[in-house]
């Protein structure tokens, strides 16, 4: 854990923070801060803001907050040896060789080794006499010898333990296989038996954006379920995080993406020159994913299946991605159910044309709504309108909603300043609403209650209170520690979560060394370092003095003895009663 302060402290003066930022989001400078959209959780309204001058980030929508290292560990999903790794490489800076436990980031290399390895052997294996059935399959459902290359699909032989043989002739221990989940395990008379996950199936890596094999799917020849195997979450693969084929989407230089369901379909696609076909990974559309692929992209197509399922799909996927602020299209499928049946139907032409006829969201949603009511009754139009008007009052750009609103007044033949009116009536509602629930929220924050953080603080408010702003003062003046280290010591502070903050900066302190945030992000977990940050920003600029500091300890001390000075057997009947009418707070 210990990479040492001189070198963290010389490897964030030569990487700016605004430069590790920006390719992941859009930021503008404002004063000494910079702002943006928070990578972290959707929002229109940019929330996320950058200090440079102390290598740090504070998310004033989602809370998410800390320094440079712990944005790179956060976005590109690394612990904190690696996102050092990761910076130090950016600088040209070589990291200090040891001193460090890396044991984590040398567990994931063995799996990323692990799995690249039965990548190259599921795919050897279509080549011979075993894995016949699976090429004929794949080749029946029309895929080229170049395209199945191109995806490095392979065969999963029918075979309890050809791949565990294989690696474990290559040196990978069954627990490092089990790590990576390429085999399963499970116990007979006290024994544990080892054996392959995928048999017996259709497969195909993959890859992350830096080109690592990160997982496999597996597919079954005929209809016996379950039709998918993915492999489950280890320590480099978490569900619903990566997107399909978006390591060779993103370098088509195309700003558009196909997003379908399926890996097959993106395949399907790829192999008919849509080289900018990307696919979900088995899971509804997660905003991890929406944001990735507005990072790669200003257009996402949505060609989902075209049955119940792939539409609500399709509908929580446009909920999803709209929040990024990306542009959406949607496919109307017809003649298949999914993009490669069209394909392999029609040909390239058809899915050509289906794409330039693809409507934008709002005409999509409009569609979805019309088709829900019997236009030609007065009661269905009226009904129709009604969800138009919520459809459209989402808008937020003006022109847009203009536009829209008139074509809708000449569609239905009503008049256009009565729809407008509406819509401007269920806007201002709706904005009412955020007003009233974001006052709501300011005041159960400042009241501690439900913080998730830090639990204890809604009962123990007064010392948490005090306990923060003491936090706050020494991170922005150090410089007092000396004059009131003797007066006050980690145990007497009453919050956990805040007493194990306390104390990283109280050992630093007394050891003389800095605590500049960034150097405290290998001492602290996540949430940790976002409250710490969240402290000191706090307390920027504020000229605080010793007296101050004095004021809190004396109230953390206060509150410490309440809570543990009063032993309830020595107390008389009177003054244990007491103790409950007083109240504890
Ligand atoms: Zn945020």
């Amino acid at each position: 854990m210990a990479i040492s302060d001189e070198y963290i402290q010389r490897l964030l003066n030569t990487v700016d923070i605004e430069s590790v930022v920006s390719p992941y989001v859009n930021l503008r400078r404002r004063g000494r801060v910079f702002t943006g959209l928070c990578p972290f959780h959707n929002e229109k309204t940019p929330s996320f803001t950058v200090y440079p001058e102390t290598n740090s980030f504070y998310c004033f929508g989602c809370g998410a907050a800390g320094s440079t290292i712990n944005f790179v560990q956060k976005i590109e999903n690394l612990d904190y040896v690696e996102a050092i790794k990761s910076l130090s490489q950016r600088a040209g800076m070589q990291m200090p060789e040891d001193g460090y436990d890396d044991s984590l980031s040398k567990r994931r290399m063995r799996i990323l080794s692990a799995n690249r390895e039965a990548a190259k052997f599921y795919n050897s294996i279509l080549s011979e006499p075993r894995g016949e059935k699976v090429l004929q399959y794949l080749l029946g459902r029309g895929l080229t010898l170049k395209t199945i290359t191109h995806f490095g699909m392979g065969c999963a032989p029918d075979s309890w333990d050809d791949l565990k043989k294989h690696l474990n002739s290559m040196g990978f221990s069954n627990e490092e296989l089990y790590e990576a989940n390429l085999v399963s395990r499970s116990e007979k008379n006290g024994k544990i038996l080892y054996f392959d996950r995928f048999r017996n199936r259709a497969m195909t890596p993959i890859i992350d954006l830096r080109g690592n094999v990160v997982a496999f799917g597996g597919r079954v020849l005929d209809d016996s379920k379950p039709k998918y195997i993915n492999t489950s979450d280890t320590l480099v693969y978490k569900k619903g995080r990566d997107i399909f084929a978006l390591n060779f989407a993103k370098n088509t230089g195309s700003t558009q993406l196909i997003l379908t369901e399926g890996y097959m379909d993106a395949i399907a696609l790829y192999q008919y020159g849509f080289k900018n076909a990307v696919a979900g990974l088995g899971t509804a559309l997660t905003r991890e994913q929406a944001q990735l692929l507005s990072r790669y992209a200003d257009e996402v197509v949505l060609a989902y299946d075209a049955d119940e399922a792939g539409i609500k799909a399709k509908n929580r996927a446009i909920e999803i991605l709209s929040s990024t602020g990306i542009k959406i299209r949607v496919l109307n499928l017809t003649g298949g159910k999914d993009p490669d049946e069209i394909l392999r139907k029609y040909g390239r032409e058809r899915f050509l044309s289906l794409l330039e006829g693809a409507s934008n969201d709002i005409e999509y949603k409009l569609l979805a709504q019309r088709e829900k009511f019997d236009l030609s009754t007065p009661n269905g139009k009226l009904e129709f309108l009604r969800e138009a008007v919520k459809v459209l009052a989402d808008l937020d750009g003006a022109i847009e909603r203009d536009i829209y609103i008139s074509k809708l007044s000449e569609e239905m033949n009503v008049s256009k300043d009565a729809i407008q009116q509406q819509v401007n009536e269920l806007r201002s509602k709706r904005k009412r609403y955020k007003e009233r629930e974001r006052v709501r929220e300011l005041k159960r924050e400042s009241s501690g209650e439900g913080d998730r953080l830090n639990p204890a603080r809604n009962v123990n408010l007064r010392a948490a209170k005090a306990e923060e702003r003491l936090i706050t003062i020494l991170l922005n003046s150090p410089e007092f520690f000396g004059k009131i280290s003797q007066s006050i010591r980690p145990e007497d502070f009453v919050t956990d979560f805040n007493r194990h903050i306390f104390t990283v900066i109280y050992n630093r302190l007394s050891e003389q060394r800095s605590v500049d945030l960034p150097l405290l992000t290998g001492d602290f977990s996540d949430d940790e370092m976002s409250r710490a940050t969240k402290l000191s920003l706090q307390g920027r600029g504020t000229a605080y003095t010793v007296a101050e500091c004095n004021d809190c300890i004396n109230v953390i001390k206060q509150e410490s003895d309440k809570k543990t000075g009063v032993k309830l057997s020595e107390l008389s009947n009177e003054e244990f009663l007491n103790l409950f009418k007083k109240g504890n707070t």
